[in-house]
């Protein structure tokens, strides 16, 4: 039976209620299928959801103090647990509870006196549930070629990392990095190898941003987008020439190229403290602005500005100096 599997992979289900009698009995229900963690308050309930990985939540409608309707619609308000499903467990069983209960975001209801069986497959079938649109999310926010993130996700995070920096004042650098002459590229070793290029292109530019809030995704065809917190000009700089090391060390031979023998990029770097005055899109502009200076002054090189500072550095390829 799956109740002898490792305890460390199976869900973890928060049972709720204020009466101790009926956590046992969910939990006798529950205890070989599930890990469980309970609470007999609503305060106690939010405490355990935001702190630890909870898959699922048991929840008692009646409670003292904080019932569960106003627990289900603070679970709902949060980041971190708004898509935790809450099944509801109520004993009063009218319907205008009931939609209550769905309007607020709970996925299902139990009522009491509960039924083993019901109680076991209800749980199962929302925890299935959760899972597949935990997978189907993941899945729309990466990238079919060359499995990074993709265009979706970029724009989620420069998004939410642009206005976490201005809030605390803090470094922020965006990088538009656009291939080089890649129709010429697919054009003479063909498509085929073309996307093989992209593939490790992504790989070598996810090696180059370490940390784990970096990130790195597929902007478009050849064009890759890179958001980086606490990094200001001066980082950006330096990544920038680590960029063009890493590349150069891929060896991938493009002789086709106007620039240089190997495939190389150019790049838009902007860095600032964000303020009231700048905005995502205006920033997305004026890197794509410093990506086009770069094509125009000869490719294969990052131009980086620093728009708080007002500073701007042109990082060259070595990879011409070769060829
Ligand atoms: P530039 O140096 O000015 O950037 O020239 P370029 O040739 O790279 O730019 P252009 O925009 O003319 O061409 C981009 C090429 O990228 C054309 C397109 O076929 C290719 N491309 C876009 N997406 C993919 C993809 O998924 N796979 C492959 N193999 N090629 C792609
Ligand atoms: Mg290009
Ligand atoms: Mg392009």
């Amino acid at each position: 039976m799956s109740a002898t599997g490792n305890s460390a992979e199976r869900p973890t289900v928060l049972i709720v209620d204020d009466e101790s009698t009926n956590i046992r009995v969910l939990a006798e229900i529950l205890q070989n299928l599930y890990q469980l963690r309970f609470a007999t308050d609503g305060e106690k309930a939010l405490e355990i959801a935001t702190t630890q990985k909870i898959d699922l939540i048991l929840l008692d409608v009646v409670m003292p103090k904080m019932n569960g309707y106003e627990v289900c619609r603070r679970l709902k308000s949060v980041d971190a647990t708004h898509k935790i499903p809450i099944i509801f467990v109520t004993s009063m069983g009218e319907v205008e509870d009931e939609t209550q209960g769905f309007a607020l975001g709970g996925v299902d209801y139990i009522t009491k006196p509960v039924s083993p069986p019901v109680v076991r497959a209800r749980v199962k079938t929302h925890l299935a549930l959760k899972e597949q649109t935990d997978l189907l999310e993941q899945l729309s926010l990466i990238d079919f070629l060359t499995k990074i993130p993709n265009r979706r996700r970029f724009d989620e995070v420069l998004q939410r990392e642009f206005a976490s920096a201005g809030r605390s004042k803090t470094w922020f650098t965006l990088m538009i990095l656009d291939v080089d002459f890649f129709k010429q590229y697919n054009d003479s070793y063909g498509h085929t190898r073309g996307d093989d290029c992209l593939r490790e292109i992504a790989m070598a530019l996810e090696l180059t941003f370490s940390r784990p809030t970096d990130l790195v995704a597929r902007y478009g065809g050849e064009e890759f987008g890179i958001v980086l917190r606490d990094t200001g000009f001066e980082g950006s700089c330096n990544l920038v020439e680590k960029i063009h090391e890493n590349l150069q060390k891929l060896e991938l031979s493009h002789l086709q190229s106007s620039v240089a023998d190997r495939v190389t990029v150019s790049l838009g770097a902007v860095s600032l403290v964000p303020d009231q005055t700048m905005t995502p899109t205006a920033l997305l502009e004026k890197a794509d602005t410093l990506l086009y200076e770069a094509k125009e002054n000869g490719r294969m090189r990052g131009i980086c500005m620093d728009l708080t500072g007002g500073q701007k550095r042109v990082i060259i390829s070595n990879e011409g100096a070769g060829g």
